[in-house]
C-alpha cells in the first residue's frame, strides 16, 4: 500500500479529551475518528487491525467447531419481553418503534435470538451440541462511553453460544471456549489473566473474564503471583492482615466529636484495624447492621448478593433505633440483626457505644454480640491470598472477553427444547461467550507502546513492514524503494510504502507512531553504496544490509519479532 494514496491522517497532538494512552495513539496514528460520544469510524489502518484480530478469532472459533452465522442488529421487542430483559434492562438498551408502532430494540447481545433460533431448528439430542458464533455490531447506550474504543456505544463483538443437552456438555463447551479464548489473546500478543467473575445480568452458574492488565482498565483484579489465584474485585476474597490485638477489658470511652474511623483511631491512638465500622442499612426485610473492620471497605456488591436490594438508613431511622448518631452506632445492645465481615470473628475491637460521644473498647465479637458472618470487605493490595495466604496485588485491567454458563435461563422462556433419548422434551443448556475486538486492539496498544508511539504485536499489526524512502524526489532512491516494494510484496509481505513527499523527520516520526514491526529505510547510503537500513520497532535494533539481501533479512527479522 502506498501511503500517498491511502488515508492515514496522523496527528502531532493528542486529542484534547483523551486520557487513555490507547485512545490518544489510536487517534494520532489515524486508526479511528469519533463521530459522536462512543461512536467511532474505523479508518483504513484501524480497519486492517480489526480484520487481523477478527481473523484470529475466526480461526480459533472454527477450530473448536464453531459455526459462523449473522444475526440481526434489530430485534422485535417480544423476544426480550419473554425473557424479561425488556423490563430489567434500563437506558442501556436502544429502543425504537417501526412504522406500525411495534416495539423494537437494537441488539445489545444475542441470547434471545439464539434461543429463538434453537427453538425453531433444534429438535432432538442428535442435533446437539452446537456452537454458533458471529462477529456482529452491538448497540448499547453506555452511561459513560470513554477511553476511545474501550467503551463505546456501538461496537463489534464476537459472541458465541453453546447449546448442549446436559451440564456435562455445557462444561465441555465452556472449556473449549476457555481454551480458544486463551489462544486468541496469546496470538494477539496480550498479557492477560483468566479470572472468576460475577455472572451479573446474564444470570447462570459460572463465569470467567479475560483481563488484560492496563491502567486504562475500568475493572480491577486481585492476583496472587504465588498460586495463580485471580478474581475480579467484585468477587475477590482476601485474608486481611491481622493487627496485634491488645488485652483490653470492656469499657466505655469518651470519644467527643469522633465520628469517623480516622478520628476515633487517632483520638484513641490505635490502629484503625482495631476498630469496627458499623453501617445501618435497610433491606426489604427491614433494618440491618453491617460490620466491617475499621481499615476495610464494605463491598456493596458482595452485600447486595447476600441481602438483595438495600439502602443506607436515614438519619432519623438510625437515631430511632440506636439512640445515637451514625458515627457512634455499634453492635452492642442494639436491637437489630447483625451481619459482620468474616475477619471480625477473631480479635478485640473498639466499636460505637450507641451513645453520642462514646465508643466501647474491648468488644469481642461472638462474646459480646451475636452476628452472622460473611465475606463483606473489598480485597486490597498487600492482603493475604484466600487460597495460599501469600500477598495479593490488586490492579486495573481491561475486560477483553468473558464466558458464562447460562444454563436454562433463556431456553425455558423461549421454549428452546429438545427431545432426549427417551423422547421427553427438555430445555437446551446454553452458554454464552463474548470477545471485544476493539478492546483487544486498545489493550494491545496499552501494553505495547513507548513515548514515540505504538509497538504492534506482529500478529495484529496493520502492516508487517514500513518501507520509508527518505527523499522521494531523488530518482535513484525512488527507484530502489520501488524495487524493494515490489519484491517485498511479491514475497507475500504486507508493506506500507511511505512514498510521500514529506520531510524525513516527519516520516520517521510517523513510522514510530504507527508502530509497524519492521522499518526498511532507503536513504542516501542506498544510492551511494546500495545499502538499506532494517530496524525493529520494538527493540530499536538496526542493521545495514546490501539491497539484494534486504528481503531475506526482513523475512528473518519478521520471524524473530513478537
Ligand atoms: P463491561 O463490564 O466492560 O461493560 P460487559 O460485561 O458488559 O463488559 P459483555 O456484555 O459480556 O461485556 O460483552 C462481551 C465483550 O464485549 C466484553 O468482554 C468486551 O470485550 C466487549 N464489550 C462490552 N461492552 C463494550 C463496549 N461498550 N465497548 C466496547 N467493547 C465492549
Ligand atoms: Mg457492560
Amino acid at each position: 500500500m502506498r501511503w500517498s494514496k491511502y488515508l492515514i491522517p496522523t496527528l502531532k497532538e493528542d486529542p484534547a479529551e483523551a486520557e487513555a494512552v490507547s485512545h490518544k495513539l489510536m487517534v494520532r496514528a489515524g486508526l479511528v475518528r469519533m463521530l459522536a460520544a462512543g461512536i467511532y469510524v474505523y479508518l483504513p489502518l484501524g480497519q486492517r487491525v480489526m480484520e487481523k484480530i477478527n481473523a484470529i478469532i475466526r480461526e480459533e472459533m472454527n477450530r473448536i467447531g464453531g459455526q459462523e452465522v449473522t444475526m440481526p442488529v434489530i430485534h422485535p421487542a417480544e423476544l426480550w419481553q419473554q425473557t424479561g430483559r425488556w423490563y430489567d434492562i434500563g437506558d442501556e438498551m436502544f429502543r425504537l418503534k417501526d412504522r406500525n408502532k411495534r416495539d423494537m430494540c437494537l441488539g445489545m447481545t444475542h441470547e434471545e435470538v439464539v434461543a429463538w433460533l434453537a427453538s425453531k431448528e433444534v429438535r432432538s439430542y442428535r442435533n446437539l451440541p452446537q456452537i454458533w458464533y458471529q462477529i456482529q455490531t452491538k448497540e448499547r447506550d453506555e452511561a459513560r462511553p470513554k477511553s476511545g474504543v474501550l467503551r463505546t456505544r456501538e461496537f463489534l463483538m464476537k459472541d458465541s453460544y453453546s447449546l448442549d443437552m446436559d451440564e456435562a456438555g455445557l462444561d465441555r463447551s465452556y472449556e473449549l471456549h476457555r481454551e480458544a479464548y486463551c489462544r486468541v489473546f496469546e496470538r494477539c500478543g496480550l498479557r492477560f489473566y483468566v479470572v472468576e467473575s460475577d455472572p451479573g445480568m446474564m444470570g447462570g452458574a459460572g463465569a470467567h473474564e479475560f483481563m488484560a492488565p492496563s491502567p486504562a482498565g475500568e475493572d480491577e483484579v486481585a492476583i496472587c503471583s504465588s498460586c495463580g489465584y485471580a478474581a475480579n474485585i467484585e468477587l475477590a476474597c482476601s485474608q486481611p492482615n491481622k493487627p496485634a490485638f491488645p488485652s483490653w477489658r470492656l469499657e466505655e470511652v469518651a470519644t467527643p466529636d469522633c465520628r469517623t474511623i480516622e478520628q476515633v483511631s487517632s483520638y484513641l491512638g490505635i490502629d484503625p484495624g482495631l476498630t469496627i465500622k458499623s453501617l445501618m442499612v435497610v433491606t426489604q426485610e427491614g433494618p440491618l447492621l453491617c460490620l466491617v473492620r475499621g481499615d476495610q471497605r464494605l463491598h456493596e456488591k458482595k452485600l447486595f448478593r447476600l441481602i438483595g436490594e438495600f439502602r443506607p438508613a436515614h438519619r432519623d431511622e438510625i437515631k430511632k433505633i440506636s439512640q445515637a448518631e451514625a458515627g457512634f452506632i455499634g453492635p452492642l445492645g442494639i436491637d437489630l440483626p447483625i451481619l459482620a465481615d468474616s475477619c471480625l470473628q477473631e480479635g478485640v475491637y473498639v466499636a460505637g457505644a450507641n451513645k453520642d460521644g462514646y465508643h466501647i473498647r474491648g468488644v469481642i465479637p461472638g462474646q459480646h454480640f451475636k452476628a452472622r458472618y460473611a465475606d463483606l470487605h473489598l480485597a486490597q493490595t498487600g492482603e493475604g491470598c484466600p487460597k495460599c495466604g501469600n500477598t495479593l496485588t490488586v490492579e486495573c485491567a481491561i475486560e477483553v472477553g468473558n464466558i458464562f454458563k447460562l444454563g436454562i435461563k433463556y431456553s425455558v422462556p423461549l421454549k428452546a427444547h429438545f427431545l432426549d433419548e427417551k423422547g421427553e422434551a427438555r430445555p437446551i443448556i446454553m452458554g454464552s461467550y463474548g470477545i471485544g475486538p476493539a478492546r483487544i486492539a486498545a489493550a494491545a496498544i496499552e501494553q505495547n507502546h513507548d513515548a514515540n508511539g505504538i509497538i504492534w504485536p506482529k500478529s495484529i499489526a496493520p502492516f508487517q513492514v514500513h518501507l520509508l524512502v527518505v527523499n522521494v524526489s531523488d530518482p535513484k532512491m525512488r527507484e530502489m524503494a520501488e524495487r524493494l516494494y515490489e519484491e517485498l510484496c511479491r514475497n507475500g509481505i504486507e508493506v506500507l510504502f511511505d512514498d510521500r513527499d514529506e520531510r524525513p523527520g516527519v516520516k520517521f516520526k510517523d513510522a514510530d507512531l504507527l508502530g509497524i514491526p519492521i522499518r526498511v529505510t532507503v536513504g542516501t547510503l542506498a544510492i551511494k553504496e546500495g545499502l538499506v537500513d532494517i530496524r525493529v520497532r520494538r527493540t530499536g535494533e538496526e542493521v545495514r544490509v546490501p539491497e539484494g539481501e534486504g528481503v531475506n533479512r526482513v523475512k528473518a527479522r519478521l520471524g524473530g519479532v513478537m
